[in-house]
């Protein structure tokens, strides 16, 4: 490559571990983050990919009160089960961290203690509501009461999930603890606010100048601070969390959500330090040439496209603002959202039980949530792990395979000139560069498209050509294009199924990893010569049984869990 090589980083929402994260989680963020971290590095870029646990706040804290453990030990039994889950997925994190990591708490205390010492932290006393019996301050989910708008009864502080329309805590006609179902009082107590008005200039030029963004997340931001912004609050009354570094806020923690934001950069520090280059971060972080992608949730746009710059800012150190953010629509299970509290849905560790990993990170970049809100249901999946995985790609690869084997036992040398593999050679870097493209502006969905359709191009290849009809030389010729398409299709689904792709590879006779290969290479064919292994099928079908099977084993699962807990 010319020139330096392109810096990258790359990070997916810290999932909150109060739960196992289901695939509607998962697709958008963490797995569409390792497509493109694993895309990035097969382009040649110098790539940090880094996530980790949330584990602080009131939803674990009151879950652990319940089950009469200390919060500590549920977050970190909750971090080491994803965080093998997530290995299980086949994520390729470069560093997978937690906010309990000690890297973290000293950054966010000495980050925040920076900002405050530049002026942009304010305490103020605001009232907020207290249980008498738990003694605790109330954050806005734990209250619930009677909406004063539609008078829906089982309103939440922040939200009514009847009409719709956002609320205070205060707001609630009779407020219930939603711990213990007592009557709260209102308690007056002070607070450190996160000066967030003072960055309105500076947000809107960032913004407005970022064309990066999607157009929907810069407008909708562009218009929230023009809006006006309103300070936010940086403490809470909660025990499980950062103590807050600020003069006078002892007992106070740092609220959740400012604080895990801040992992994006401990995260980093933390993979350098345990390289031992732990100066290396700053080549990232300080750096106007780093790229970097934050796959989240829809939700989150505004916290990253407003909140976090402003933070980054607020330290005055010159850190890199966010390049971009990626999220999607939403995928829906038979119509309907995820949902915890109903147990709609599917969860990554239930679905690795049923079909391998590879069915699943295929099937669900296939029906990724690209532009519309997708629907994942039991027929879809089986379509297109029967119709794409198995039959276009599958089969095309061990059709190749194994007549190249059989017949020649190593990738033959093309002996003539011929007009179909000169098509075939120009189609395959067609599409590798339709692909790449695709992956490039972050549409996995699009690019497994092109890819999916370089293999039916494979198929129709052998179709028309038919070596088996052939002699030595022709065959050897025709072959020789096709075991190309093997390689290009190794290559370009490595960031997608990198398991079955690693098997292709070796079948071509290649003994390293094709993750350390360039995406370019898929566009040159295996040199003539080398051994191949002997074929095994990589896929196969699934039938209506399996389905059912796979189903029944889930409720199993379920009904496990629950008796355990
Ligand atoms: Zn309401
Ligand atoms: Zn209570």
């Amino acid at each position: 490559m010319e020139g330096k090589r392109e810096k990258w980083m790359v990070f997916s929402a810290w999932p909150y571990v109060n739960s196992v994260p289901h695939l509607g989680n998962l697709v958008g963020s963490i797995l569409s983050a390792d497509i493109a971290a694993r895309y990035l590095r097969m382009r040649g870029a110098e790539v940090v990919f880094a996530s980790g646990s949330d584990m602080h706040g009131t939803p674990i804290e009151v879950e652990a009160i319940k089950r009469g453990i200390e919060p500590k030990e549920l977050a970190e039994r909750n971090h080491e089960y994803v965080k093998k889950l997530f290995e299980k997925w086949n994520i390729s994190f470069d560093n997978y961290s937690k906010t309990e990591s000690p890297v973290h708490i000293k950054f966010v205390q000495d980050f925040y203690r920076k900002v405050y010492d530049n002026g942009y932290i304010f305490d103020d006393v605001v009232q907020m509501l207290y249980c008498p019996n738990d003694k605790i301050f109330l954050p806005d989910r734990f209250v619930v009461g009677t909406c004063p708008y539609c008078g829906y009864e089982k309103a939440h502080g922040d939200q009514c999930e009847n009409c719709g329309r956002l609320l205070e805590p205060t707001l609630l006609i009779n407020p219930r603890c939603a711990i213990c179902g007592a009557t709260p009082i209102v308690k007056t107590t002070r607070h450190w606010f996160f000066d967030l008005p003072a960055f309105t200039e500076k947000l809107e030029k960032y913004i407005e100048g970022n064309k990066n963004l999607p157009a929907n997340a810069r407008n909708m931001s562009l218009q929230m601070v023009r809006e006006g912004l309103k300070p936010r609050s940086v403490t809470r009354d909660n025990k499980w969390g950062i103590p807050a570094p600020f003069p006078g806020a002892e007992g106070k923690t740092i609220y959740v959500w400012m604080e895990a934001v801040l992992g994006y950069v401990s995260a980093v520090k933390e993979y350098f330090e345990k390289r031992g280059t732990p100066e290396k971060w700053r080549e990232f972080w300080f750096d106007e040439n780093t790229k970097t992608v934050y796959f989240i949730g829809k939700d989150n746009i505004p916290f990253h496209v407003i909140i976090f710059p402003a933070l980054l800012m607020a330290s005055e150190e010159g850190y890199v603002l966010p390049w971009t953010v990626a999220s999607t629509e939403y995928l829906l299970f038979k119509g309907l959202k995820f949902s915890k509290s109903k147990r709609h849905g599917i969860w990554i560790d239930e679905a690795l039980e049923v079909f391998p990993v590879d069915y699943w990170r295929f099937a669900l970049t296939a029906l990724r949530p690209e532009v519309r809100d997708t629907n994942f249901t039991w027929e879809e999946f089986r379509r297109v792990i029967n119709n794409e995985l198995n039959d276009a790609i599958g089969n095309y690869v061990h059709r190749v395979l194994t007549l190249a084997y059989r017949r020649f036992g190593q990738v033959p040398e093309p002996v003539e000139e011929s007009r179909e593999a000169a098509e075939l050679s120009s189609t395959i870097s067609k599409l590798v560069d339709e692909a790449g493209d695709a992956m490039a502006r972050f549409r996995f969905k699009e690019a497994l498209a092109k890819i999916v359709k370089l293999a039916g191009e494979g198929n129709a290849y052998l179709n028309r050509t038919k070596p088996w009809e052939l002699d030595d030389g022709a065959a050897a010729t025709v072959l020789y294009g096709a075991l190309h398409l093997v390689k290009a299709l190794a290559i370009t689904l490595s960031p997608i199924i990198p398991g079955s792709a690693q098997k292709m590879w070796e079948f071509l006779g290649y003994s390293d990893s094709v993750e350390r290969h360039l995406w370019e290479e898929a566009k040159e064919p295996p040199p003539p010569g080398q051994a191949l292994k002997e074929p095994k099928p990589l896929f196969r079908k699934i039938s209506e049984e399996d389905i059912d099977k796979a189903i029944e084993r889930i409720e199993e699962i379920r009904r496990a869990k629950e008796a355990s807990s």
